[in-house]
């Protein structure tokens, strides 16, 4: 077992790792809390138990869909009618679906009550539940309705990944080439407990550094803009680590368009992400340049700023603003079937 520290200093919290960890929870929880509203979906392994406490879960829906204002809604009625209290827990245990909107939730109710998270998907482990950002969908827009809430603790149980299905396994690994391609680490020689923990240190460490995104964080957005564009425009049938596989790749053809890169470098995204990791790398076929370009303008990094995207280079992985829409279009070329 592994307990990591986010650095975030007087809200800095643990990150527990490893397997058969479940009975850590208590450990992470606020020592003022006597009532826990466990926010789950359907099919998500480990139930909570919690001696002594008021325990109320709340079922949510799968699916991004799900990930809405609707939910919010029929939350705040719930922990209304439980009496949840300043005082009290929220507790996401899901995916980082369950765990985005436990955490906004959490954020919003009483002008903010404190939540945990036990994280059950490999993204969520090394992503979306370390580091406090939370938030919704709108129709318009992924994430579109959110706030910055970090957890009092994170559990990651590595046993729940056990029953996490192989595509879900998948997208976990999307995210991860990404931490590959920003720090260069050989993620995949470590055994999955070093490999976890190592992802969420590289998070952690980056987020410590710029909690609410005014510059650095963006960076973990590495192969993201493409990537939402594309969630949107396939209506989520692409799920959100098989977009940032294919984000990668697209960011690495653009990086090469705007002279950032080399072709070797192309080559070796290409490599890592189908070789090693074994991820899709294109796009499904159909798909319209003009819209994918359209919801790339509409990106939050942009800032009225026109495209922007974060890049290789020479220097490492930056963000680059004002990018032309003739090498936008020249690399999507290059991926579009
Ligand atoms: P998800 O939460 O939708 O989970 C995928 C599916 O796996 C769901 O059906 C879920 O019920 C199921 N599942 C989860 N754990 C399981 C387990 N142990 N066994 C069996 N089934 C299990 O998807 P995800 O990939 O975990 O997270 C994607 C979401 O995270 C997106 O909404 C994305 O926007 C968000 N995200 C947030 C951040 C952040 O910083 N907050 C970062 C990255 C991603």
């Amino acid at each position: 077992m592994r307990r990591l520290t986010v650095p975030l200093g007087d809200r800095a919290y643990d990150v527990v790792v490893g397997r058969g960890v479940a009975g850590e929870l208590p450990s992470l929880l606020p020592v003022t809390a006597k009532r826990a509203a466990v926010v789950t979906q359907d099919g998500i392994p480990g139930e909570v138990e919690l001696p002594g406490f008021e325990v109320e879960t709340f079922v949510i829906g799968r699916g991004e869909g799900a990930k809405s204002l609707d939910t919010i809604g029929t939350l705040m009625s719930g922990f209304a009618a439980m009496g949840l209290t300043r005082n009290d827990v929220v507790i996401g245990v899901g995916g980082g679906m369950v765990t985005d909107v436990a955490g906004f939730a959490a954020s919003v109710w009483h002008r903010g009550v404190p939540v945990v998270h036990v994280s059950t998907s490999l993204l969520g482990m090394v992503d979306a539940a370390i580091g406090g950002k939370t938030g919704v969908n709108l129709p318009e827009g992924k994430n579109l309705v959110g706030a910055f809430w970090q957890p009092s603790g994170v559990l990651c149980d590595l046993d729940f990944l056990d029953t996490l299905p192989p595509r879900e396994m998948r997208c976990g690994l999307g995210e991860m080439a990404k931490y590959h391609f920003l720090t260069g680490d050989d993620l995949l020689a470590m055994d999955l407990e070093q490999r976890v923990a190592r992802c969420i240190e590289i998070k952690a460490e980056v987020v410590a550094s710029d909690e609410r995104e005014g510059g650095r964080r963006a960076l973990l957005n590495y192969g993201h803009t493409f990537a939402h564009a594309l969630e949107i425009a396939t209506g989520h049938d692409l799920a959100h680590g098989e977009a940032v596989a294919i984000g990668l790749i697209y960011a690495a053809e653009l990086g090469f368009e705007v002279g950032r890169i080399d072709a070797g470098r192309v080559a070796e995204h290409r490599a890592v992400i189908a070789g090693e990791y074994d991820l899709m790398t294109n796009p499904p076929p159909g798909l319209d340049a003009d819209e994918l370009v359209a919801l790339m303008y509409r990106d939050k990094k942009a800032l009225g700023s026109g495209l922007t995207f974060v890049l290789d280079g020479a220097s490492g992985v930056e963000v680059v603003a004002g990018v032309d829409e003739a090498p936008v279009r020249a690399a999507m070329q290059r991926i579009l079937t």
